[in-house]
């Protein structure tokens, strides 16, 4: 019997280890950290012998195959030791890919995953077909695969999955940006990260579909120096095309094959500059799928988006709040002040993961007032936007309480801080979770 060995035992590696379990392999799962008490109860229900709070060798260097969570580095000791002796490691999504039949729909990119994920996801619900959401985002993909049975999935897929995927293949992939991130798991080099997101179109064929989108210069760069053998759908603002997506006088057109579809810009659920990337992405990928077009236009008119991404929580007193604690990334803020219409207050601060904020200067000098930080270490925000800082806070409650006493009705205020959460709260969910609270506690 071969032997699977899974390193890390959050949601993709139990998933993993329950389908090594049904494909009837013997599955050791171990992690450096504590696990959390609903996974240990999952690998218990399936039989499952596990460690946590370190990694004992001797059970992990006698696999056939190992598993890692997209979490663990590549430089971390034991995975680079497993290297050295030539064992496989590949993530979740390659191994579930080994057991799956059904149409992969994939996306990836530095921003948009999870919106586009979910909306394509949502527009083939709606068209009626049996279709699964897996990857970066609930239920794993290993999991689904083990005990389920959907004729496509849709998958979030980051770098860190693609990096650990060799012999899988979607059947369409998405690629919606590339800007600098994680670049302190890739060697600093921008290339590293580049290739990493590219692994997407790996081991596609001719008729398979690669959609991505053309105003972004990166992903350009890369697609005249290699080669896909997909087909090719690009979208794009500037400009048009004769097959893919683009946007004329207010107008988004779509074109796949002879088939077209339109839809007014002002008529997409989601808001703002970027979803509207996002949605041409989902409306090519739903031409692709042959769904109608009355479903593709009702989805993408009614779908409600994602906690945490450009989220209207509430008015009070005439000021809106907006909860956008995923932006964890200079380009994602860009974003979301390009789609602000209203006087501004923005809540930065966090965990920088290396930010240049001269990129959001311009904007913020046009439709920001006041800048409440959130955060422990509020340096660089103060050095780079100097006066338009008023205020630092150290909790959602005090940061709204602040904001609440400088707007003034017709205001907007938004919480799209640019960093990471983990100073001050556990997760960015954590973080926009209590805000929203904070919020409806005025
Ligand atoms: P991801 O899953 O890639 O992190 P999300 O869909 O969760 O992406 O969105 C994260 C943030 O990125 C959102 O807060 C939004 O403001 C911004 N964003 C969404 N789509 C795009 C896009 N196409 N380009 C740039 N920024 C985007």
């Amino acid at each position: 019997m071969k032997r699977v060995v899974v390193l890390g035992g959050g949601e993709s590696g139990v998933g993993a280890a329950v389908l090594a379990k049904v494909k009837e392999f013997e599955v050791f799962l171990s992690d450096s950290g504590c696990l959390k008490d609903n996974f240990k109860a999952e690998l218990e229900k399936w039989g499952i012998p596990y460690e946590e709070g370190g990694h004992t060798k001797e059970k992990i260097v006698n696999a056939d195959i190992v598993i890692k969570s997209p979490g663990i580095p590549e430089t971390a000791p034991l995975i680079v030791e497993l290297h050295s002796m030539d064992k496989p490691v590949i993530s979740e999504i390659e191994f579930a890919g080994y057991y799956d039949t059904a149409k992969k729909i994939c996306i990836t990119g530095s921003n948009g995953k999870t919106t586009t994920t979910s909306l394509i996801f949502y527009l083939l619900q709606n068209a009626g077909l049996n279709v699964g959401l897996g990857g970066n985002i609930g239920k794993s993909y290993a999991y689904q695969v083990a005990t389920e049975k959907h004729d496509i999935y849709v998958l979030e897929l980051s770098s860190f999955q693609l990096d650990g995927m060799y012999d899988f293949k979607a059947d369409i992939a998405v690629l919606l940006n590339i800007t600098p991130d994680h670049l302190d798991r890739y060697d600093h080099k921008m290339q590293n990260y580049i290739n990493a997101k590219f692994r997407i179109t790996r081991n596609m064929k001719a008729e398979d579909c690669f959609i991505f989108c053309s105003d972004d210069e990166i992903t350009m760069g890369e697609l005249n120096r290699i080669i896909i053998q997909a087909k090719k759908l690009p979208f794009t603002q500037n400009g048009k095309v004769l097959q893919g997506a683009y946007v004329e006088e207010g107008r988004m057109n779509v074109r796949y094959g002879e088939s077209s579809f339109e839809i007014s810009v002002n008529d997409l659920s989601l808001e703002g500059r970027h979803n509207v990337y996002n949605s041409m992405a989902a409306a090519i990928a739903g031409k692709i799928m042959n769904i109608h077009n009355d479903t593709i236009r009702k989805s993408l008119m009614t779908f409600q988006g994602v906690e945490h991404r450009l989220e209207k929580v509430l008015s009070v007193g005439g000021v809106l709040y907006i909860n956008d604690s995923k932006a964890t990334n200079v380009n994602s803020t860009w974003y979301a002040l390009e789609s602000m219409t209203a006087p501004t207050i923005l809540i930065l601060g966090g965990k920088d993961k290396g930010n240049d904020y001269s990129e959001i200067a311009h904007l913020v000098e046009k439709k920001v007032k006041a800048i409440v930080c959130l955060g422990v270490d509020n340096t660089k925000i103060h050095a780079a936007f100097g006066d338009k800082v008023v205020a630092d806070t150290l909790s959602a409650e005090d940061c709204v309480k602040k904001c609440a006493q400088i707007a003034k009705p017709g205001d907007t205020v938004l919480l799209s801080p640019c960093c990471a959460s983990f100073d001050l709260f556990k997760s960015y969910e954590d973080r926009g979770k209590q805000f929203k609270d904070a919020v409806r506690k005025l």
